[in-house]
């Protein structure tokens, strides 16, 4: 039996293969005669599986050495607060905002420090990236936020800033939530990049935080201790219980994504080669129809989430029962925006997207 493709935002599909080693695994990992679900996370067991899951994902993404990574609760909202009560010192930090989950994260900074908008594309409904040339950056900020992939509205940075180039000293903070692991991060530009699981990682409950170690040890006084990244990193992730599970699932994606390969590349530049290929096959259709668009610019169009209209709305019903019935799953946009959503994750294979495509077509030329 073949699982239908699985278009969700997140939480999203998870590789196959991953869940049927957990699966298996369920009930006894490893002749440990408990499900991982059931370890003390302080047992050697568990901390196995943490270690592993740690050195696969440092060595997936090229962490430097003098970063560190925590597996902490709360999601990217959490972090909305987590990173100023953290980073800001109670002063002010710059954000650029380029859609939803970046107007979230400078609306919730307010309640920990002054922010000031260094570039946003409000006005033109999010579809643009600001060239960073052109930021308002603030003389002295704690730090400078971006969200490198906007969920909802498409809109991904395929280069980082380079701050200093700038004239801005200031770390930079990422929410790199729904493109983390489908592409290399080029950490001589990043301070501290955070990320909820559920999209490329594994399910909802884990988040992942990577940051440089001079940010450590600044957390204001009212920072919950939970929350304070020096302690987190000074006791591995273990100050609090961890999301065990989710790292373990994680950590089983780690291991699938090592396991890819694309046109002789391995890894993580596999699987960037292959989400390339699969967002270029999606987007030049987009393009071609009469009956469907997707208003972001070039330049800053999603590799993970694409959106699209029908330019006859009253055909959305028709076209998502169709595409259920096809096996296409959850291509319905995000309540705010309306329209449809194609999120093309890492566990999305090429031959999702071309049976999307296929459905397209058949559904465009119905209506011709
Ligand atoms: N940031 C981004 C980019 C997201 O896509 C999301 C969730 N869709 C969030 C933050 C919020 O994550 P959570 O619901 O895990 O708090």
């Amino acid at each position: 039996m073949t699982r239908p493709y699985n278009f969700s935002a997140g939480p999203a599909a998870i590789p196959e293969e991953v869940l049927q080693t957990a699966a298996s695994e369920m009930l006894d990992w490893h002749g440990s005669g408990m499900s991982v679900m059931e370890m003390s996370h302080r047992g050697k067991e568990f901390i196995s599986i943490y270690e592993q899951a740690e050195a696969d994902l440092r060595e997936l993404l090229a962490v430097p050495s003098n970063f560190k990574i925590l597996f902490m609760q709360g999601g990217g909202l959490a972090e909305n607060a987590i990173v100023p009560l953290n980073l800001s010192r109670g002063a002010s930090a710059d954000f650029v905002v380029t859609g939803s989950w970046s107007q979230k994260s400078q609306k919730e900074a307010r309640k920990y420090c002054e922010v000031h908008i260094a570039a946003s594309n409000e006005a033109d409904g999010h579809t643009s990236l600001p060239a960073p040339s052109s930021w308002q950056l603030s003389a002295k900020p704690s730090y400078v936020h971006l969200c490198s992939n906007e969920t909802i509205h498409g809109v991904e940075f395929h280069e980082l800033p380079d701050l200093k180039a700038l004239g801005c000293d200031a770390p930079l903070v990422i929410d790199f939530s729904s493109h983390v692991a489908s592409r290399s991060v080029d950490w001589s530009r990043v301070g501290v990049a955070f990320g909820g699981a559920q999209k490329n990682l594994g399910p909802a409950g884990l988040t992942l935080v990577v940051i440089r170690e001079d940010l450590l040890g600044q957390a204001l006084k009212a920072c919950p201790s939970a929350f304070d990244y020096q302690l987190v990193a000074n006791n591995q992730s273990m100050y609090n219980t961890p999301p065990t599970y989710g790292i373990y699932m994680a950590g089983l994606t780690f291991q699938w994504l090592k396991r890819q390969t694309e046109g002789g590349l391995t890894g993580l530049a596999a699987m960037e080669a292959r989400n390339i290929a699969k967002a270029r096959l999606l987007y030049e259709f987009l393009d071609q129809s009469q009956l469907y668009s997707n208003p972001v610019a070039l330049d800053g169009r999603s590799r993970m989430n694409i959106p699209f209209r029908l330019r006859d709305e009253s055909l959305n019903d028709a076209f998502l029962a169709g595409a259920k019935a096809r096996g296409l799953l959850q291509l319905k946009g995000h309540k705010s925006v309306g329209g449809m959503r194609a999120s093309i994750y890492n566990a999305m294979p090429l031959a999702g997207v071309q049976a999307l495509v296929d459905y397209l077509r058949d559904f465009e030329q119905t209506q011709a």
